[in-house]
């Protein structure tokens, strides 16, 4: 079965949808800025985060802060049960879910030779098994209103062969959400879903073991095209953007959100 190309689903405004926004909680985070973003954009918004109390402070600030639906639901990524349970609660709470935004990761600085099986496990588990269990269920919901818009963080880790916080197990997993994103856009663009990734370079949260200091902030300067480390808006309107009605035309792309990184 494919989709009607043909439906206006420009027609509806993002008031009457809902986009799912993962690794939200986090005070400073990539996850956190496109969520209030795609809010001030009429979007419905559905949290899914492992931390509860930041994933529900959230949705309350958002409620209270925009004419919107906003309901945060708990789970591990990296677990396909919670995760199922999860946006079954999404689904029954929101409008459809109409788009879906991949943010939540971990970094891994550890190097190579000191790397355990278990460290391997934990980031491959939840950089890229938690993306397709997440994309998995959504994409089920999706299909059945034709309709969808996918994005997922990946990271210029996946094309340079990681760097200082983000070691190889963080490069295969952001490398694998690259493949997973062009697969799906062949399987789900039938479906009027397209699928697309974004490929951020350094940007100003604390996943890099807390806050940037002058000194760790010059040196990741020195490898951009730009004079300045990215923040998170940089990354929260590309997302916006690729889940709006403005990119219909685009899907199985990267797009390298990363101040010159990866050609300089
Ligand atoms: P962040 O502030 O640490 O945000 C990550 C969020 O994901 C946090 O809310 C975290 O919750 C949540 N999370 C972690 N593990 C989870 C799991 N197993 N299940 C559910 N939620 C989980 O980091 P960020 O910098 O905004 O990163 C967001 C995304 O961008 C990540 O995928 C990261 O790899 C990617 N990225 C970041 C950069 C950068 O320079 N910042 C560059 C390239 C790519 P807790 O805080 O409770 O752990």
């Amino acid at each position: 079965m494919t989709a009607d190309h043909t439906a206006d689903h420009t027609a509806d405004a993002p008031g009457a949808r809902t986009a799912v926004v993962t690794g939200a909680a986090s005070p400073r985070g990539i996850g956190r800025a496109t969520a209030l973003l795609l809010a001030s954009q009429g979007w419905n918004i559905g949290i899914l985060d492992i931390d509860a109390v930041g994933g529900k402070a959230l949705a309350e600030e958002i409620a209270a802060n925009h004419n919107v639906t906003a309901y945060a639901v708990t789970a591990d990524v990296s677990n396909e049960a919670q995760v199922r349970t999860a946006i079954d609660e999404l689904e029954a709470a929101l409008p459809p879910l109409a788009a879906l935004a991949n943010i939540a990761g971990v970094s891994s600085p550890v190097p190579y030779l000191e790397l355990t099986s278990d460290e391997w496990h934990r980031v491959i588990n939840t950089n890229l098994n938690g993306v397709h269990y997440v994309t998995r269920r959504v994409a089920e919901s999706m299909v059945r209103h034709n309709y969808g818009r996918i994005v997922s963080i990946s990271s210029t880790s996946a094309q340079r062969g990681g760097g200082t916080y983000s070691k190889t197990p963080y490069s295969v997993a952001k490398a694998g959400v690259i493949g997973l994103t062009r697969a799906l856009a062949r399987e789900l663009g039938p479906f009027g879903i397209t699928v697309n990734a974004i490929a951020p370079g350094p940007i100003n949260t604390d996943i890099m073991g807390g806050p940037l200091t002058p000194e760790t902030r010059a040196d990741l300067i020195d490898t951009l095209l730009v004079n300045r480390v990215g923040e998170t808006h940089d990354v929260a309107s590309a997302i916006a953007y690729l889940l709006s009605n403005q990119s219909t035309y685009i899907t199985g792309q990267t797009l390298n959100v990363d101040g010159g990184l990866y050609m300089h």
